[in-house]
């Protein structure tokens, strides 16, 4: 074979997609292995903050967000009465030069694919290519793929990012004995129903607590007829946890009864939640953060590097950061190995944290507060029970540590992960 100056990226999701994009942009060639076959909107919706637009815009896809996204005005809080908790300005609102975008990720990821085949050719995006190994001859690495028909080809390149996702083939290379899953004791139900706006049609609204059900609501897509699809995602305390298989249809409604009576002048929840053509289940769990990502000529990148709780509109995000971070060091470092060093040294300590952070205090956490110290009752004054400023501190607090401040963001960009 002959040999091939290619940054192999192994899974055309969106960090995989973003990292191809990025490599481009710095005149770096990069081939994206996907094992299946057609690329469909898969996926409800996902959340992305200043931290990850400005990647995006950077690399100028503002016009391929705005179809399948909403650009989100305002946090907003409440309680499983409907009361009002808290607001807090996103994006633009918040005076950030970037959106926070409220997106369907399948429609992301055929976004990101088709930006991926205009700017690097066709071919540079191969499909039906699942990764099942690979060799590191020290001076560069060959992947081997297997393809639905059983078909065998192997790809040579400089060195290779695993964007693989929860499931990482790589990552079970790497790391043989790592232990269970982490389940958090929580399981979410998620699904998409069109309907009119609820509050200002910008809004992402968190309402309740996990130990009597939670739910998160954001629209993603605006309709010309003036009806928006809601993206809803229900959590709820149960003990067993199902498959980690974001696909997973649920079917029997046993998610429903803690949101019978949570109608409301501004939202009616139950015919939200009947309305919606297809529900998913999916258990809230995560991996311990590893030891370390990267062995040679291979590293690994987002989900398959350091899957998180999805509790902070983090999952995306984090997996944009490790993008730009790992281009800056290619950039920077003349042996691709030593930039794969330097990328996991800049990046693996920042996305534990954020890793341990989703398990305690994500930006929910503030809901917490509310249902422990009013003892799951409604309240006559919401400053009574929480200051805004203490609601403040703890986003903020959330902020600093995913790096998404607006005084990280307006610092030097290549220093923010690498
Ligand atoms: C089908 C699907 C639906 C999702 N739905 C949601 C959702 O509704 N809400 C949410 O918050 N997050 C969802 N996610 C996860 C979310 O996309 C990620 O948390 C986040 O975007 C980080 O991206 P990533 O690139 O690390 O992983 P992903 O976006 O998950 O991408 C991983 C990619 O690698 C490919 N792949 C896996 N194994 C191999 C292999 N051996 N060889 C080659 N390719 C491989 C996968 O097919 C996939 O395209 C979903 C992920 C998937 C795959």
């Amino acid at each position: 074979m002959a040999p091939s100056n290619e940054v192999l990226i192994i899974g055309g999701g969106i960090g995989g997609l973003t990292l191809a994009l990025q490599l481009e942009r710095a005149g770096i060639p990069a081939r994206v292995l996907e094992a299946v076959p057609d690329l469909k909107p898969l996926g409800v919706g996902i959340n992305l903050l200043p931290h990850a637009s400005k990647e995006l815009w950077e690399l100028g896809l503002q016009d391929a967000l705005a179809p399948v996204s909403v650009e989100t005005s305002q946090s907003v809080f409440y309680n499983r009465f409907g009361q009002f908790v808290h607001a807090d300005p996103a994006g633009r609102n918040a005076g950030f030069p970037w959106p926070q975008y409220s997106v369907h990720r399948g429609e992301l990821q055929l976004a990101l694919a088709q930006a991926v085949r205009d700017r690097l050719g066709a071919g540079s995006l191969v499909l039906d290519a699942k990764v099942v190994s690979y060799t590191d001859h020290g001076d560069r690495v060959s992947v081997h793929t297997i393809d639905s028909a059983g078909h065998e080809t192997t790809y040579d390149g400089v060195v290779a990012i695993a964007c693989d996702g929860v499931h990482s083939t790589i990552r079970k290379i790497l790391h043989p004995d790592e232990g269970a899953l982490r389940y958090s004791g929580y399981t979410m139900w998620r699904g998409t129903t069109r309907m009119k706006p609820f509050l200002d049609g910008a809004s992402m609204a968190r309402v309740g607590w996990l130990e009597t059900g939670k739910l998160v609501i954001y629209p993603i897509i605006d309709y010309p007829d003036g009806t928006q699809l809601i993206n809803w995602v229900a959590e709820l305390a149960v003990p067993q946890r199902t498959d980690r298989d974001w696909s997973q249809v649920s079917s029997d409604g046993e998610f429903l009864e803690p949101f019978q009576d949570w109608a409301w002048d501004w939202l009616d929840v139950p015919a939200m939640l009947k309305a919606s053509s297809h529900v998913f289940e999916y258990p809230m769990v995560d991996q311990d953060p590893l030891p370390f990502w990267t062995k040679g000529g291979v590293t690994l990148l987002g989900d398959a590097a350091h899957p998180m709780v999805p509790r902070g509109s983090n999952g995306a995000g984090q997996a944009i950061l490790d993008t730009r971070a790992l281009t800056a060091a290619l950039l920077e470092e003349s042996d691709p190995r030593a930039a794969l060093v330097r990328y996991e040294r800049g990046r693996l300590p920042r996305t534990a944290e954020v890793v341990e952070l989703n398990r305690v205090n994500p930006p929910d956490a503030l809901l917490r507060e509310v249902f422990e110290r009013t003892g799951d009752r409604p309240f006559d004054d919401i400053a009574d029970v929480i200051t805004a400023e203490e609601m403040h501190r703890m986003l903020e607090n959330y902020r600093t540590v995913t790096g998404a401040t607006l005084g990280a963001l307006t610092a030097d960009a290549s220093s923010a992960g690498a």
